[in-house]
């Protein structure tokens, strides 16, 4: 998940900026988006399942007019929040105005929220964490004298991995959880407005020029009256930055806490070669997210770097196959081999992860059919063993295949000569030309920064009470 916002003095056409910057973040979530306009505190709200391209006609932005700030969103639908429904930003009207929201990350600790506020009597709409949030911000508000003063109280009671931007009818604010799971940024462009985005990718993709991330547990606002920073939170809790940022979920052309994307995924490359050389001839990388290490692979082990497998450029990250029957041929449509790289050679193949292990196995089948003669497979990341709870979609221990086999069995089950993974230790370092003081790699050691949420409690499954019956 992830969001994108613009603010300036001037009335523009901000509905199509954010378009921009929100196709920039297309790869952090592809199950609905949205755009709020504010024009002089109207707000105009667009939003619906699908892709940023399908969602966001020429109508729809025209419809949205022009304002003075905007905020979008694509959503990454999580288990259990995929309906329409939960598509952000929300505009929600209190006592004291209104205002949109959109989030990225997750929450920890919103089920029990949810629970104080209905017990308290509030009713919600979505199962998304927008609407948690949006209620606690509320609720200060009326006892605070501006609502920035309503974050920063908020922001006590909020736990987890999460990022959120925040747009009242006078203001733009955005905040980081303190520990600075996710990323966040913002910049200027030339016409003075300012942009602000989860990735650095996004104020590329609108001319904005990067000035630099917001800090873990910083408040931003931005108004009439310049920019203001709130930094209460911040340097109150460990930093934390999700390592699987660098090695998954960002764009190689984005850069992280001062540190490129890119430059991170070849040192991880290259760190696996130290740790796992094997005699090959090419070095081939899964496209996308394993070709920089692959690239790193090359560069350390001296082994030609060459391309193996060519991705359809027409198919996102999800690509939704027409029934359960054709599971084969999706990869098959997704990815091809290219023969006059791998037939007849030993290859080192490099990808981002092995998560459930489905994928790999697919590929290096079509590498054998292609004519390789050896499959050794190089993993960028640790084996996945635990789940996240900071909106990574990887909910259960028991799916991972790192959890119940060896790496001699994995490399049976997905038919390689040999398998090798990041080292443990080695997967903190590959960020270590940026400025980030500690990661969070939970999801390969198990060391969660925060507390882990409860048991989900699903409403539909409580048995009828008493008093309900
Ligand atoms: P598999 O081992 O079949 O589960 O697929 C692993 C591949 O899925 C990796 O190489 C990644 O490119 C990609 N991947 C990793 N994490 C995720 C995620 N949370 N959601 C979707 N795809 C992912």
């Amino acid at each position: 998940m992830s969001f994108f916002g613009i603010v300036g003095e001037e009335k523009t056409n901000v509905a199509s900026s954010v378009y921009y910057g929100l196709y920039a973040l297309q790869h952090r979530g592809q199950e609905s988006t949205g755009i709020v306009v504010n024009d002089d505190g109207i707000f105009r709200t667009h939003k619906d399942s699908g892709l940023v391209n399908d969602v966001f006609t020429p109508q729809a932005i025209r419809h949205l007019g022009l304002g003075t700030m905007a905020i979008g969103h694509v959503r990454y639908g999580t288990l259990g929040t995929k309906e329409r429904v939960n598509a952000e930003p929300i505009v929600v009207n209190h006592v004291k105005g209104r205002m949109a929201i959109a989030t990225s990350g997750k929450l920890v600790n919103a089920q029990s929220l949810k629970r104080d506020l209905e017990l308290q009597g509030m009713i919600f709409h979505t199962n998304s964490d927008a609407e948690v949030i949006s209620y606690i911000i509320t609720k200060e508000r009326i006892t605070s004298d501006s609502i920035e003063e309503a974050i920063t109280k908020a922001m006590d009671k909020l736990q987890g991995g999460f990022c959120f931007i925040l747009m009242s009818p006078q203001k733009l604010i955005c905040a980081r959880d303190a520990h600075g799971l996710h990323p966040l940024c913002y910049g200027k462009r030339d016409n003075g407005q300012y942009v602000i985005a989860s990735e650095s990718c996004a104020l590329d993709s609108v001319g904005a020029t990067y000035i630099r991330d917001v800090e873990p547990g910083e408040i931003l606002v931005f108004s009439k009256d310049g920019i203001k920073s709130i930094k209460e939170h911040c340097k109150k809790k460990p930093e934390a930055l999700c390592v699987f940022e660098y090695i998954y979920t960002a764009r190689p052309d984005s850069v992280i806490n001062g540190c490129y994307v890119h430059d991170a995924r070849k040192k991880a490359g290259a760190l696996l070669a130290k740790a796992h050389p094997v005699e090959a001839d090419v070095v081939v990388g899964v496209p996308d997210s394993g070709l920089d290490a692959a690239i790193g692979y090359a560069e350390e082990s001296g082994i030609p770097y060459g391309i193996g497998l060519i991705k359809n450029k027409y198919i996102g990250r999800t690509f939704i196959a027409p029934g359960q029957d054709v599971r084969e041929d999706k990869v098959r449509i997704k990815l091809n081999p290219v023969p006059a790289t791998v037939k007849g050679k030993r290859i080192v193949l490099v990808d981002d992860s092995i998560v459930r292990g489905t994928t790999c196995a697919r590929i290096v089948k079509l590498l054998r059919q292609a004519g390789a003669t050896e499959v050794h497979l190089r993993s960028s990341a640790p084996p996945f063993v635990n789940p996240c709870y900071y909106g990574t979609d990887i909910d259960s221990k028991e799916a991972l295949i790192a959890n119940n086999h060896t790496i001699e069995e994995i490399a049976k089950i997905v038919g390689v000569d040999s398998l090798g993974y990041l080292r443990l230790e080695d997967v903190t370092k590959i960020g270590d030309s940026g400025n980030c003081k500690g990661y969070c790699s939970a999801c390969f050691d198990g060391k969660y920064p925060t507390a882990i949420p409860e048991k989900i409690i699903n409403k539909f499954e409580h048995k009828i009470s008493e008093s309900e019956k």
